[in-house]
């Protein structure tokens, strides 16, 4: 076994690993910490594989802040300094009748059999700093290589647990590795699968996928298999890459439903059915109902988009309408100095309140409708913001209400 002297474990896993070993157990990493140092980066978290049960994890670590995460499917999570780790004992998964969940699943005293029920050889490698690199699929060759390979027979794998094709092409928009042959085949074939997994798992990795560096690539190269969960995006014509690269998850998308001839309502119903959170469901249709409907170039209608829809939202339009429109670049100088100033947009941002109007004597309604008279003359221009004009104007309003 070759050892790889690129992998630097950090104290803590380091302690787990030499902790469960001083007991007679073996402990690797396993997974994307692995695949992370292999491709030179340093992981976000370390994942553990060991063939002692849960139950001995606990035993070993009695003196620790143990987590019962998933004790079903042998995970418990330790917590060291701040930080947590997943334990998780050798597993077999059982027989999946409904491309989600394996009927049950079974512990192991071997990491390969650990090892073979793992997506793709890149994430199937496991390391520890006593018996080195375990990889008996030859992920490290494929990393190397730069290639996304399912573990075994990829039709099998994906008919399995369906999340997996859409796994294998977030993977390859964050790395921007290829998709091996077969693998790919059998992604295309099997996509319609996904329609078995929970909205909440594909969307998930949608977004994982959306947010990667190789996105549009990805995109173009597996619209068949989007089709089956965002047919509303699908055929959308590609944005310009460049500026589409600095967009960020939110934007991208939206900026694909716009594209595609997409709309709020449309929008917002593949939302409700992938069941995203509210926030940015309602972003998203209020952005792509103004989209176009605002000349953002002058002060009067940036204040009409921020009235109208709020900062979050007049920021996506802006992004967006930079997107497709020709020119580089959207008026964004003058809606930052418009933030920036405090320029008015809302009615609460007048020097004047209702209490002041209802003290000229306005009523009921008409308290509503000067404040926003009030307000759109402020966006305009034509009046300041100071208690003292905006007085005078409601004043004028108020007699010509009463002459009529
Ligand atoms: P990321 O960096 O995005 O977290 P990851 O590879 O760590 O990538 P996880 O979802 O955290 O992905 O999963 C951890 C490991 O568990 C994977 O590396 C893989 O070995 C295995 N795994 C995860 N999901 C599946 C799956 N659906 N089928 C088979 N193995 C899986
Ligand atoms: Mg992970």
């Amino acid at each position: 076994v070759k050892k790889t002297p690129l992998i630097d474990l950090p104290k803590d896993v380091d302690f787990i690993i030499s902790r469960l070993n001083s007991e007679g157990y073996r402990a690797d990493i396993v997974g994307g910490p692995v695949r992370d140092f292999l491709l030179g980066n340093i992981p976000d978290d370390y994942d553990i594989t060991t063939n002692a049960l849960p139950t001995e994890v606990e035993e070993v670590f009695f003196d620790k802040r143990i987590v019962e995460t998933g004790i079903k499917h042998g995970t418990v999570s330790l917590i060291l300094n701040g930080k947590s780790y997943e334990i998780t004992t050798y597993r077999i998964d059982g027989e999946y009748k409904d491309s989600r969940h394996p009927e049950s699943v079974s512990f192991t005293k071997e990491i390969e059999e650990d090892l073979s029920r793992r997506d793709f050889t890149m994430n199937a490698i496991a390391y520890n700093p006593r018996d080195g690199i375990t990889d008996p699929f030859f992920g490290r060759e494929d990393i190397e290589k730069g290639i996304i390979r399912a573990v075994g027979d990829p039709e099998k794998r994906f008919t399995e647990d369906a999340l997996r094709i859409l796994r294998g092409i977030r993977f390859s928009s964050r790395l921007g590795f290829s998709i091996e042959k077969e693998t790919r085949a059998a992604i295309l074939s099997k996509a319609y699968l996904l329609s078995n997994v929970s909205s909440e798992r594909i969307y998930v990795e949608w977004k994982k996928l959306l947010e990667g560096k190789h996105a549009l690539t990805v995109f173009d190269s597996y619209r068949d298999v989007i089709k089956v969960f965002l047919p509303e995006v699908a055929d959308s014509p590609l944005p310009d890459p460049e500026k589409f690269e600095r967009l960020g998850y939110t934007e991208r998308l939206l900026s694909l439903f716009l594209l595609s001839g997409a709309g709020a309502e449309d929008f917002s119903a593949a939302m409700r059915r992938l069941r995203t959170d509210n926030k940015i469901r309602e972003l998203g249709e209020r952005a792509l109902s103004s989209v176009g409907k605002f000349d953002t170039k002058t002060n009067s209608g940036i204040g009409r988009i921020l009235n109208s829809v709020g900062e979050e939202a007049a920021r996506l339009v802006l992004s967006l309408e930079e997107l497709v429109s020709s020119s580089c670049s959207a008026p964004w100088e003058l809606f930052e100095k418009y933030i920036e100033n405090c320029h008015p947009y809302r009615v609460n941002d007048l020097s004047v309140s209702g209490k002041d109007l209802s003290e000229i004597g306005a009523k009921g309604r008409e308290i509503g409708d000067i404040l926003s008279s009030l307000l759109f003359a402020v966006i305009d221009g034509e009046l300041e913001n100071k208690k003292e004009p905006l007085l005078a104007y409601a004043r004028k309003v108020l007699s010509r209400n009463k002459n009529i």
